[in-house]
């Protein structure tokens, strides 16, 4: 049976870890809006220009773009499984998320909700810190590497994204709050809603995040 995925969660609950993890663990595509996003932006695409005064906003990247990238990826990117990570983000984009795997004649097996309070969203966030080439993690006090402002994976620099700052988060978190967790209620209603305390340890959250998916 299939395994198709939909992270939910404040920035900052470490979807993105947890589906990179989980993706390599169980061989699913990892599909992640925001580093879609940051490619385009980094390839200089008409759709990266237009995303980028959102995203350093940290508002929402209009639906038609967002759409398209989703779009492509299901369709021509994944034969396997999937984790959707950072998508979707409001309800439309969760209804045409429905319309396209009815097309494509797949279903989302759940949507997981990572819990984690507003200060520790703030304090994780505003102390990340991001390769510029290939996305691994850091944290200032968490996560440091083992050489400062340095890659571990491939020695390139470290930097601080420009919607971690600490105004462009708690505008973030605003958002999130608005147009994003509606979306528990549109999941629940479907069944499929499950719940990870995303306050835990990176090793815990990923083995309550195995075991809700071992347990189906
Ligand atoms: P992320 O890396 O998932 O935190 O996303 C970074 C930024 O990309 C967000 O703050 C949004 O501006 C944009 N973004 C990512 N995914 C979406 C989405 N599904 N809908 C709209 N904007 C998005």
């Amino acid at each position: 049976m299939e395994v198709n995925l939909v992270f939910i969660g404040p920035p900052g609950s470490g979807k993105g870890t947890q589906a990179k993890m989980i993706a390599k663990k169980f061989r699913l595509m990892h599909c992640s809006t925001g580093d879609m996003l940051r490619d385009a932006i980094r390839n200089g695409s008409p759709s990266g220009i237009e995303a980028k005064a959102y995203m350093d906003r940290g508002d929402l990247v209009p639906d038609s773009i967002i759409l398209k990238l989703i779009n492509d990826a299901l369709t021509i990117g994944s034969s396997g499984g999937f984790i959707l990570d950072g998508f979707p983000r409001n309800e439309t984009q969760a209804v045409e998320l429905d319309k396209l795997l009815q097309k494509l004649k797949r279903t989302l097996s759940f949507a997981v909700y990572f819990l984690v309070p507003d200060d520790e969203v703030v304090a994780r966030l505003t102390g990340r810190r991001v390769c510029c080439k290939c996305y691994a993690n850091y944290h200032v006090s968490y996560s440091k590497p083992r050489k400062d402002g340095i890659c571990d994976h491939c020695g390139s620099e470290l930097i601080q994204r420009e919607d971690d700052k600490e105004v462009t988060v708690r505008n973030r978190l605003a958002v999130y709050h608005k147009a994003t967790k509606p979306l528990i209620g549109y999941y629940k209603d479907k069944g499929i809603l499950k719940y990870i305390d995303a306050s835990s340890s990176i090793g815990d959250v990923s083995r309550d995040l195995e075991s809700v998916i071992k347990r189906g």
